[in-house]
């Protein structure tokens, strides 16, 4: 299992980590010619979604991104990750990626702007401990299964190959959202070969 990892700005080397310790491979995509080789799965990291919305045009990465996830990438995006995929940003912000049929409302935590954890059950996977950081919620889904809430706020949602939390994982000792994520990709792989 090989996992690409945006490595533009953000918290990147959290997920490769996460990735190590679950004895997958991952490699950082710096560059356009970075994204030019054989992966399993995508992760956006969190960090600046308008920054890291900013240097994949100016990269000329958008383009290649958004048709690989339409191809059936999987793609795993943590907070700026979630904005970044959401097809609409609440407040009229244009979209980035917009691979994702999801509004995502940024900083949207009120006067909780800094940080915070909490612990919330997740589909399939039980009570998970979560950590917030400046972070968005999934105000609206038209297309994705909501995967997770907290205070009554879309937190984790999947569609497809396309997998989405407000939280980061990557920040806490927990492997079993990117656990799920690389069965997501074990999946798509299976179909592919078929
Ligand atoms: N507030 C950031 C944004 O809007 C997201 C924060 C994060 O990724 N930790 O992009």
């Amino acid at each position: 299992m090989r996992i690409g990892v945006l490595a533009l700005q953000g918290a990147f080397i959290e997920h490769e980590k996460m990735l190590s310790k679950l004895g997958a491979d991952s490699f950082e995509i710096r560059q356009l010619r970075d994204f030019d080789q054989p992966m399993d799965g995508l992760i956006i990291p969190g960090g600046e979604s308008t920054v890291q919305g900013k240097l994949l045009r100016e990269l000329g990465l958008m383009e290649p991104v958004r048709r690989r996830i339409a191809e059936g990438l999987p793609v795993f995006g943590t907070c700026a990750g979630l904005i970044l995929l959401a097809k609409e940003i609440d407040g009229g912000e244009a979209p980035h990626i917009a691979a994702m049929d999801i509004v995502a409302k940024r900083n949207a935590y009120g006067r909780q702007l800094g940080s915070f954890a909490a612990g919330a059950e997740f589909k399939g996977l039980g009570e998970i401990p979560m950590t917030f950081i400046r972070a968005p919620y999934i105000s609206r889904s038209t297309g994705a299964e909501i995967l997770a809430e907290v205070d009554g706020k879309a937190v984790a949602a999947r569609q497809d190959n396309i997998l989405v939390t407000a939280f980061h994982p990557e920040l806490t000792e927990d492997l079993s959202v990117h656990r799920y994520f690389l069965d997501m990709a074990a999946q798509a792989g299976k179909k592919i070969a078929v």
